[in-house]
């Protein structure tokens, strides 16, 4: 008899997460697995803005697929999918293409530039392991190039950060921490450095408890942030960006590097392939399948998942992409086994801690504030579990976080 057959579209933390758990649920003889990934491996998303600002080599943000999954059980495909065609069961790769009997689709976000002009040319994003290290890689070029110019060209020492979500604060933190490095190894002038975090809402990290919230600002401040609150960004040109109050005439700021932190949306494929979604992101039952389509799940950032107890739907996270990985892998293992009862999704949040550098930190775990050393390690210890949850102790090993101050 014909084995069903799963394919996993994406190995970041949702579609890894099935595929290891769906290992150790079912037997070779049961159901063929395939894992489909641009890449040959996974990277971290919530180790990125370290990446990107240099304070961590991108090597140490990834590590190999075939490394964590068992070869016997999951058929690693390195491709790039291109569009789902629901009605004959198969995806359409960059190089092929690979028919299912069920789908995960897992692949994850993008950046939501709410049609902003010249976002998409000039802005840089923490998105993947090479955004990350063009971003790194830019910033020092831009150091690098001051002294050499006899004509010193200020803008070149100017950061612009839109977005003061978790992604815009850890990136900022990481950067402060970088800046002094980067002005000693190419001899600038700290004083001559401008780094400006633009947000749109009337405060950092809205909805965040606000005691940690300033905690976090009087620490950015402190290292140099200038945060303009309660200002959008309009506008990214070739020379920096056009931000403004409401009511209020816009202005420009100058700056060699615009990195847009922002937010995100669901993967552009869901759209191209006919999914109703909202900003890309699919509103699924709570067994995470989706509506109309009993042989297809999707999770981690291109689902919407609603809280019912304030009828909003949860923050695209890696928290709680992994957690879907796993009731998706037990609830397709349960269909392979001709079960109909399927395991409804309950997401069990512990907590949030936002990164402000290597030794610094705020969060709110099990309900209990956090800040600075503490939270650090705390960010830590959430690092090496998602480590350890995918690839057991010998992956959080080899890749965790393990300096305390
Ligand atoms: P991802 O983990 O992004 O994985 C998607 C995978 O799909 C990737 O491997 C990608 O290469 C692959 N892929 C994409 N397109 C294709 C394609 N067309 N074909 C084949 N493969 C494809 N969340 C937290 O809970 N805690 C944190 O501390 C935290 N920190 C963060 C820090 C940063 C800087 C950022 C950017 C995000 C952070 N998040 C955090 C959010 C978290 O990273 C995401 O919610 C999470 O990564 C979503 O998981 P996912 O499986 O949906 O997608
Ligand atoms: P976000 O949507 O949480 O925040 C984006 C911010 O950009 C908002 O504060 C918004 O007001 C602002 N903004 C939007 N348009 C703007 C404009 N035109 N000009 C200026 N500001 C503008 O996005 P994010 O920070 O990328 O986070 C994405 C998801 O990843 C969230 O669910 C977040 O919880 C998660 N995340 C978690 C962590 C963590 O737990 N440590 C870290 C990073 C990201």
């Amino acid at each position: 008899m014909r084995k069903p057959k799963v394919v996993i579209l994406g190995a970041g933390y949702g579609g890894l997460m099935t595929a290891v758990t769906m290992q150790k649920l079912v037997g070779v003889n049961d159901v063929e697995i395939v894992l489909v990934n641009k890449n040959d491996y996974h990277y971290e998303t919530t180790w990125l803005h370290e990446a990107s600002a240099g304070t961590l080599h991108h090597d140490r943000v990834r590590y190999e697929i075939r490394d964590v999954i068992d070869r016997n059980k999951v058929e690693f495909i390195q491709d790039t999918a291109v569009e789902i065609k629901k009605e004959e069961k198969k995806v359409i790769l960059e190089n092929g293409e690979v028919d299912y009997d069920y789908l995960v689709v897992a692949l994850g976000g993008e950046p939501e530039t709410f049609g902003i002009k010249g976002l998409k040319e000039y802005a840089f994003g923490i998105v993947n392991v090479n955004s990350s290290r063009q971003l790194r890689e830019h910033l020092e070029y831009q150091f690098a190039t001051y002294n050499m110019e006899e004509e010193k060209k200020e803008e070149r020492l100017s950061i612009v950060v839109g977005g003061a979500g978790f992604t815009g604060i850890e990136f900022l933190g990481e950067l402060t921490n970088r800046i002094p490095e980067l002005c000693h190894e190419y001899d600038v002038d700290f004083n001559k450095v401008k780094i400006t975090c633009v947000e749109a809402a009337p405060t950092i990290l809205p909805g965040f408890d606000e005691d940690l919230v300033q905690y976090a600002v009087s620490q950015l401040e402190r290292k140099g942030v200038e945060f303009l609150i309660g200002t959008a960004i309009k506008e990214c040109t070739s020379v920096g960006i056009i931000a403004g109050k409401k009511d209020e005439e816009p202005i420009e700021i100058k700056a060699a590097t615009v990195v847009w932190a922002a937010g995100i949306r669901g993967n552009s494929i869901i759209e191209k392939s006919g999914f109703e979604a909202m900003r890309g992101r699919v509103k699924v039952q709570t067994d995470l399948r989706v509506p109309g389509q009993d042989n297809i799940f999707i999770i981690g950032d291109s689902s919407l998942f609603i809280n019912e107890e304030i009828n909003r739907p949860y923050p695209p996270t890696a928290q709680i992409a992994m957690q879907q990985g796993q009731c998706c892998a037990r609830n397709l293992a349960a269909l392979i086994k001709g079960k109909t009862d399927l395991e409804v999704f309950k997401p069990n949040i512990k907590g949030t801690v936002c990164s402000l550098g290597e030794d610094d930190a705020i969060g709110v775990v099990y309900g209990k504030k956090l800040r600075g050393g503490k939270a650090s390690l705390m960010k830590k210890v959430v690092d090496n579990r998602s480590l350890f949850m995918i690839g057991g102790a010998s992956l959080m090993l080899k890749k965790g976080k393990f300096k305390v101050f």
